[in-house]
């Protein structure tokens, strides 16, 4: 039997191909990159600083189903804050306390109306006042684009009930672990799911299944082509070598698949999905718990960041004794002003920022950390191609062609939903392949490549 191709080894691919080389199929894993681990990349530096591509929280449910329970550590304390015209209030109760959010929440409820677009959805389920002050600005700085040509889809998500919400808090009181709240959408959070994190940073949560697939890898081979015919996939061009596979199944971006896939012009409308590119600062300060929680949104449109982090708050391992770091994530377009601003001058930004809101940091600051870049941070879900999201979110249309995991799914997921969802796919493609009697791949009720599970 010819292999599956796996396009990429983040979390998805490498749990594609171990669980389908358990199932007995032939893969290969093509990673362009010369490492694994895609978005879950860890970086630490000899000042004892570990941080990771953007800050990332993991639970102990995901950690145990990677085989990496023994190297992680328990979080104790997980919170978040929004800071708003000088006043930082909890998230979510924090705000539900102020009486203007409230009365407007109520207002909004008994005056419906209808939901055409993100911004009517945050109106409709926050109310107009933490609407306009709070949800908007944050996801426009988040998507890169206004509220109202977002589709609505976006609030889906976020729609996690109060009272919910109450009882994962004091179940964090209880028991004294970060019990984790709106971190999973595969499976239910309860008392008994928190966050833990891997010694020596995320990328290590990886580090057993790799092992176990570490012979099917190659690393350092961007696949150039997946190549189709008669609307099924057939080949993989790497190296400028056509490779014939039985399937592919792809972690990539789906914006690039037109340009990646030949033979066909299924996938032409994906060139028009976006994603919104971020950058990440981290700077380092004296002192430990600077901010008033792990996680501070940052709806104010004159900052240049949306949302400070101080990972150490949660993890003190992640910075030496004494010190701290705080990650700025910052959306951007390629080649916009910040993208293209110098390190010095970003941090300085930051550093600017950051001090306008908490004055005493100043005096604190030691130094810049890494900064890094991705143009592939956030999938941005545009009210004008809504609808083709949909149609994608059930199935390629190419025979034998499966996209999974964060940008493949083009869906906002995090590695528990990833790997979750990973699975139900790879279970699924298992099941059309060994379909009798035509060894055609996609069973009739999942259609062709499908991503139903
Ligand atoms: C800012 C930020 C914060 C996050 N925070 C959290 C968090 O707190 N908790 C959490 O659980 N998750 C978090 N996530 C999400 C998490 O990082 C991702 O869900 C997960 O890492 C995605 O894994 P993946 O395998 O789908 O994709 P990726 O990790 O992107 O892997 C795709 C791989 O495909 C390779 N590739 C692409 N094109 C080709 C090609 N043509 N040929 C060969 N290889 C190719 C790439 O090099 C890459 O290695 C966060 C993400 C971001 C951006």
């Amino acid at each position: 039997m010819k292999p599956i191709a796996i396009i990429g080894a983040g979390i998805a691919g490498l749990t594609a191909a171990d669980d389908l080389r358990r199932r007995g199929f032939p893969v290969i894993i093509f990673e362009a990159g010369g490492s694994i681990g895609g978005m879950a990349s860890s970086f630490k530096d000899a000042e004892g600083f570990s941080y990771d591509f953007g800050a990332h929280f993991v639970n102990n449910r995901l950690a145990q189903a990677l085989g990496a329970a023994a190297i992680c550590r328990t979080v104790e304390y997980y919170g978040e804050s929004v800071h708003l015209c000088g006043r930082t209030y909890g998230y979510p109760f924090g705000l539900m306390r102020s009486p203007r959010f409230v009365r407007s929440a109520i207002t909004s409820r008994l005056r419906g109306g209808e939901v055409n677009n993100a911004a009517d959805w945050f109106r409709q389920s926050y109310g107009d006042a933490l609407a306009e002050e709070v949800a908007i600005p944050l996801a426009e700085a988040w998507s890169g684009a206004p509220a109202d040509q977002l589709s609505a889809a976006v609030g889906d998500k976020m729609a996690h009930g109060g009272l919910k919400s109450l009882y994962l808090k004091a179940a964090s009181r209880l028991t004294g672990r970060a019990v984790c709240n709106g971190y999973a959408h595969e499976l239910p959070e309860n008392a008994g799911v928190y966050h833990v994190y891997p010694e020596g940073g995320v990328a290590r949560l990886l580090e057993p299944t790799a092992l176990r697939v570490a012979p099917l890898i190659r690393l350092g081979s961007p696949v150039e082509s997946i190549v189709v015919d008669d609307e099924r996939v057939v080949a993989m061009v790497v190296h400028g070598k056509e490779i014939a596979v039985s399937a592919a199944v792809c972690t990539a971006p789906v914006h690039i698949l037109p340009k990646l896939v030949k033979g066909t012009r299924a996938l032409d409308h994906l060139a028009a999905f976006r994603y919104r590119p971020m950058i990440f600062v981290n700077l380092r300060f004296s002192g430990r718990n600077l901010l008033p929680d792990t996680m501070v949104w940052v709806p104010d449109r004159k900052m240049p960041f949306f949302r400070l982090t101080e990972a150490p708050i949660s993890m003190p391992w992640l910075a030496p004794e004494g010190k701290t770091q705080i990650t700025f994530d910052i959306g951007a377009e390629v080649g916009d002003p910040h993208w293209t601003m110098p390190e010095d001058k970003l941090a300085d930004l930051c550093l600017d920022g950051i001090c306008e809101m908490f004055p005493g940091l100043r005096g604190k600051y030691l130094s810049a950390g890494g900064i890094l870049r991705t143009p592939v941070a956030y999938p941005v879900y545009l009210r004008q191609y809504e609808s083709h999201r949909q149609a994608f979110s059930r199935s390629t249309g190419v025979q034998g062609l499966y996209s999974i995991g964060r940008n493949g799914e083009f869906a906002h997921l995090l590695m528990e939903d990833v790997y979750v969802r990973t699975l139900k796919r790879t279970a699924a493609l298992a099941a059309s392949m060994e379909a009798p009697p035509s060894g055609e791949f996609g069973s009739p009720q999942a259609g062709p490549g499908t991503m139903a599970a």
